[in-house]
């Protein structure tokens, strides 16, 4: 591409295109950080407003029947099911994913404990996002029985490192960092061929690219809604089991909202039969049912349209980059392969940091990860392609005009 104009005669032609405008999102901004927190949608404040005013403040305690509090995780997860390839009753929307990852890994550890005992290793990537490594070395260290967490440092090392003393294989699909995606019908089949598990984490998937979590016969999933989803920030995550998989599930977190009956204040727990055994406490209804008005939006299209904008905007920020930025010390670490590539690209500079601070600065917001790695996310539902175009002819600027020395840009706040 050489011109803007070639960029905006594609929004034009784009058939998502109208989809932005539900969105509030200022003009001035260019947001490519919807894979960190997605914008808000257009309803929300709406929203926020009717259950503050309305749920809360006139109907109080009712709303837990009246306005559907109580069943809000079953429903949204519902709602959320087909995104992602799963059924009915097999999705709730609660916790954070940290915490929906202990309720798996300790379920399926049991699980495999009484299939075969001699599994104990949980097998994962070093370069996967490091909370989902710290759950599983605090439950490793809490269950003192011998299990074993084991790191590859590629994801071709895989097929090796997963053997018959795995019990789980715990992969997030696509990397937050590089923005790599697994085949997650081909891993999740090797997986079970050598007889164990597959947990995926969907964090930097649900929304962005297409998932069939029943179709590859997964056999766990967590994933967020404050990136993609456009849940909110710190909104809910979201747990799915399978059918087959929802009576044997058995975790330590056994809180009330997780008791089949949990109005009987029964001083002995029992979980109730299928889905909603994954819940544990209460939920944040204010932060919950903002988490709705993100997945109508995706209602209104489907995932394989969503896939092809995605594509079509990765591809172009890349091309771009390394055609008008190509004097500059960029280095792509996003797969070209689209199989292999989420909805972010990654390119390393040696000054990540203060050259995306410089980016944010002129309205181009992207996002910054150790080490070196200036980070884009492309959300086809607000992200127009003249979007790309600006943000990289600002990239040229700040990068030729070396902006990014300004000392101001060189300050690090808490959460990079
Ligand atoms: C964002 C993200 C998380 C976040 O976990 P929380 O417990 O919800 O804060 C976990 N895992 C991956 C892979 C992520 O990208």
């Amino acid at each position: 591409m050489n011109s803007r104009d070639e960029a905006l005669a594609l929004d034009r032609a784009d058939p998502l295109g109208a989809l932005r405008d539900q969105f509030a999102l200022a003009s001035s901004t260019i947001y490519l950080d919807g894979n960190s927190l997605g914008v808000p949608p257009a309803t929300a404040a709406q929203r926020a407003q009717t259950v503050i005013a309305a749920e809360w403040t006139q109907g109080l305690i009712r709303s837990w029947n009246s306005a559907g509090w109580f069943a809000l995780p079953r429903h949204l997860g519902n709602k959320l099911a087909p995104l992602i390839g799963a059924a009915e009753n097999e999705v709730v929307v609660t916790d954070t994913i940290s915490i929906n990852l202990f309720k798996l890994l300790s379920a399926g550890l049991r699980l495999q404990n009484e299939r075969d005992p001699k599994r104990r290793v949980i097998v994962s990537e070093r370069s996967n996002f490091p909370t989902d490594l710290y759950i599983a070395q605090g439950l490793i260290e809490q269950l003192d029985r011998g299990y074993e967490l084991r790191l590859v440092d590629d994801p071709a090392e895989l097929p090796d490192a997963i053997g018959d003393d795995t019990a789980l294989a715990m992969i997030t699909h696509v990397n937050y960092r590089t923005g790599y995606m697994h085949d997650m019908a081909a891993l999740t089949q090797l997986i079970h061929r050598k007889g164990a598990l597959a947990l995926w984490d969907l964090a930097h998937s649900a929304g962005a690219v297409p998932v069939d979590l029943n179709g590859v016969d997964a056999d766990y999933a967590v994933g967020c809604t404050y990136k993609y989803l456009n849940g909110g920030p710190g909104s809910p995550a979201f747990v799915w089991v399978p059918q087959r998989h929802q009576n044997a599930f058995t975790q330590p977190l056994s809180g009330w909202w997780g008791h089949r009956a949990p109005f009987e204040m029964n001083p002995q727990y029992r979980p109730d039969d299928g889905v909603g055994r994954f819940l544990c406490g209460t939920q944040p209804m204010v932060s919950m049912a903002l988490v709705e008005c993100g997945l109508d939006v995706f209602l209104q299209t489907d995932m394989q349209a969503i896939r092809r904008k995605s594509l079509a905007l990765t591809d172009l920020f890349i091309e771009l980059v390394e055609t008008r930025c190509s004097e500059f010390p960029l280095q792509l670490v996003t797969p070209r392969t689209h199989a292999q590539r989420g909805s972010h690209a990654s390119f390393e500079h040696p000054h990540g940091y203060e050259v995306m601070q410089a980016l944010i600065a002129r309205g181009v917001i992207g996002d910054y990860r150790e080490p070196r790695v200036l980070r884009f996310g492309f959300t086809p539902l607000y992200t127009r392609y003249v979007d790309v175009w600006d943000a990289v002819e600002t990239l040229r600027d700040v990068l030729a005009s070396e902006a990014w020395r300004a000392p101001e840009f060189a300050t690090r706040g808490a959460v990079t």
